[in-house]
């Protein structure tokens, strides 16, 4: 019988289990536990992990798999799923990107069970859960006062991982290098196929970030032959991919007033903010160094000389079209929304 053991746990073909992973108490002598679905078919397939709030103030990902788990009809015909919602739970708790140790979780793959408490966080998420892999999506959100559009990071170089992130169904995919001691890394030294999905910021829900991966999700199980395909999931959303990014930074200290939006074609030269002096008057305009798609921006209308405040991705394709489809993507997911 193909046995699936996590920690102590042991789950069979077929079965549906909620279990609690211990890692390290707090010094409060309270347990803390990584709280872990598993969805298994029946038959064999393969086996993906979702995982989310790998930064613990990244909180789309709980509510997509959330959502996912609690769908009425949500059934899986082959494989397993074993969805993670949060990773760095202690971070959840302090509602704090990083772990207690102030170490970023994110960093410190593959860990080890020896090492930092960061370090035996990631050793056990590796060990316990990525390992039994073949896929994988990591849920992510911008940093705090930072908004990031709905899209994909990968390693488009991998054939397996392009038609992943393909199938993801955002218009956005950004061809991104891996960073040192990232999930991302320790999943490809694994052979795990990892997708990382950007959107939103963190503290926040957000209903178009929330929507857009939870489609993105379903569309990769059912690719996978994972899950039944429904009549609505027919239409494709073919992804620009991204050659390169860059964050355009603001000149002057002063008070932001934004011209441009999440998704906007912007175009060289253009003026995507204002920055003003207390008292009215308009110091400077932060314009763009080259044209493409605005894939991330800064919140806070307060910027100091330096700051990153928009994030432009670059393509090879007609922006125009691309601006176009994410209209047309937003309208489909949030269709009673004004804005
Ligand atoms: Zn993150």
């Amino acid at each position: 019988m193909d046995i699936l053991k996590i920690g102590e746990f042991e789950i069979l073909p077929g079965e549906q289990r909620k279990i609690d992973l211990p890692v390290a108490k707090l010094y409060t002598d309270a347990n803390v536990s990584l709280p872990i679905h598993i969805i298994r078919a029946k038959k064999p397939g393969p086996t993906i992990f979702v995982s989310a709030a790998v930064h613990g103030d990244e909180l789309n990902g709980i509510e997509i798999i959330r959502r996912l788990i609690n769908e009425k009809k949500f059934k899986i015909i082959k494989g397993t799923l074993i969805a993670v919602p949060m990773v760095n739970v202690y971070g959840v708790v302090n509602q704090s990107r990083y772990m207690p140790d102030r170490r970023d979780l994110n960093r410190c793959f593959p860990g080890s069970a020896k090492g930092s408490l960061a370090g035996r966080v990631a050793h056990i998420f590796l060990n316990e859960i990525v390992k039994h892999c073949d896929y994988g999506i990591d849920l992510h959100t911008g940093a705090i006062h930072r908004s990031n559009l709905p899209q994909i990071r990968a390693d488009m170089s991998d054939a397996a991982t392009k038609e992943l992130a393909e199938v993801f169904g955002v218009p956005v995919v950004l061809n991104s290098n891996l960073v040192d001691g990232s999930l991302r890394e320790a999943a490809v030294r694994n052979e795990t196929k990892i997708l990382l999905y950007e959107a939103g910021e963190a503290l926040r829900f957000d209903e178009f970030s929330i929507r857009a991966g939870m489609k993105g999700i379903l569309n990769v199980l059912q690719h996978l032959g994972m899950k039944r395909k429904t009549s609505a999931s027919k239409k494709k959303v073919v992804p620009f991919i991204a050659n390169g990014s860059q964050w355009v930074r603001a000149n002057a200290s002063g008070i932001v007033h934004n011209i441009v939006n999440l998704g906007d074609q912007i175009t060289k030269g253009q003026v995507l903010a204002e920055i003003g002096s207390p008292y009215g008057e308009v110091i400077d305009a932060v314009k763009a160094t080259r044209s493409g798609i605005l894939i991330g921006k800064q919140n806070i209308p307060l910027v100091q000389e330096g700051e990153a405040m928009f994030h432009v991705a670059y393509f090879s394709e007609d922006d125009e079209e691309i601006a176009e489809r994410i209209e047309t993507i937003h309208d489909q997911l949030l269709p009673d929304n004004e804005d």
